[in-house]
């Protein structure tokens, strides 16, 4: 047994997860090895060090700031949803036998993408670069930052992270058709990505949806009745606490039954990973890369839970009345921003306006306004009106 995986309960054969030292580990410039470190601990320590990282803690998951109190302070900001999707993906993968050190690095980079003001700035950018022939798409754009902007060595271009790295970034929650995607040629698109990677996807899934009906009842945008009525699981485990605990404060029963309906998801997720591993007999990371469809996910019953879950969301949160002003706002900034540097491109700075030659005038607004924070485009934009 190896020292990485002796807290794990290794159910699944050894043979699927990557190995530290393999193909996957291959760079785009090669760097001798690191005297304590795998390749997988490199890249996440490259990721968590990079300025595309940091600049989460300013943008957007639901809201950082609450509408109308602009002194709310302890929303989730989309470094904070990270640092939650990596802890349970890091679960997943030691309780599988996973290369969990690839699964973390994972984890921290597959934000790294987002433009400002969450999905409400990333529609606003995709519509203004559609009217230009192209489109914003928050994987690709993550994949450009590894390569190209991270300018923080001077022996590469931009992290010169793994294979297996850059592979799960252009990978997270979609596959891309190899004859649209000539350019993503190296990174197996006719095949799924190893499971470290496929974890990361429902992670993403159990952290927002658990987090945001946090947020969401923390706001006073949810109320508990409404969750109670709408999430049968939080509903189920809600009376739990409150017959477990008959004398806590209200509060601490939600937190309770959010918590269990996270630990209710997470345990359900690496079960039946493991039970559909089983039943296709696969042993090695190529029958995962073929098998017939992407081995992770969750049990048909948690599956109803997870979608329900998610539709009730859509219906009572991000898309509720007291949202409306917030996305409203956030898609004019983004529309007004990326016309005014259009039309004067030498509000860039000077590194950015260098890039117009090679990338064309669209393509250089977009990375420049994608990598902002919500404060800062928020300021530029009321500085450039
Ligand atoms: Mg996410």
């Amino acid at each position: 047994m190896t020292g990485g995986n002796s807290e794990s309960n290794l159910s699944l054969p050894t043979g699927v997860a990557v190995r530290g030292d393999g193909e996957l580990t291959r760079r785009a410039h090669a760097e001798p090895a690191h005297a304590y470190r795998t390749p997988f601990a490199r890249d996440a320590a490259r990721i968590l060090h990079a300025r595309a990282f940091r600049r989460l803690a300013g943008k957007t998951q639901v809201f950082t700031r609450l509408p109308g109190d602009p002194l709310s302070d302890h929303f989730r900001s989309r470094l904070t949803h990270t640092l939650e999707v990596a802890q349970i993906a890091r679960t997943a993968a030691r309780a599988l036998g996973l290369n969990w050190e690839l699964t973390e690095a994972l984890a921290l980079v597959h934000d790294i993408g987002h433009p400002p003001y969450g999905h409400a700035g990333e529609k606003a950018l995709d519509r203004a670069l559609t009217a230009h022939g192209l489109r914003f798409d928050h994987n690709l754009h993550a994949l450009r930052i590894v390569t190209w902007f991270e300018a923080r060595y001077p022996a590469f271009p931009g992290l010169n992270l793994t294979l297996g790295v850059r592979e799960g970034i252009v990978k997270h929650s979609r596959d891309y058709a190899a004859s649209e995607h000539p350019e993503l040629a190296e990174y197996f698109l006719d095949q799924f990505p190893p499971l470290e990677a496929q974890l990361i996807d429902l992670a993403d899934e159990i952290a927002y949806l658990t987090a945001d009906l946090d947020d969401g009842l923390d706001s006073g945008i949810l109320s508990l009745e409404q969750v109670r009525a709408g999430v049968p699981m939080f509903s189920r485990f809600h009376e739990t606490a409150l017959a477990s605990f008959p004398h806590a404060a209200p509060r601490l029963h939600a937190y309770e039954a959010l918590r269990r309906v996270l630990n209710a998801f997470a345990s359900d997720l690496i079960e039946e990973v493991r039970r559909r591993m089983t039943a296709l007999g696969a042993k090695t990371l190529e029958e995962i890369r073929r098998a017939p469809a992407r081995l992770v996910g969750l049990s048909a019953q948690m599956e109803t839970g997870r979608a329900a879950t998610k539709r009730f969301l859509y219906e009572n949160f991000y898309n509720s009345s007291d949202m409306e002003e917030v996305h409203r706002h956030a898609e004019q900034v983004v529309t007004d921003l990326f016309q005014k540097l259009m039309a004067e491109p030498e509000l860039m700075p000077e590194d950015h306006q260098a890039q117009i030659p090679a990338e064309g005038l669209v393509r250089t607004v977009t990375d420049y306004l994608a990598g902002m924070t919500d404060s800062f485009t928020e300021q530029l934009w009321a500085r450039t009106r």
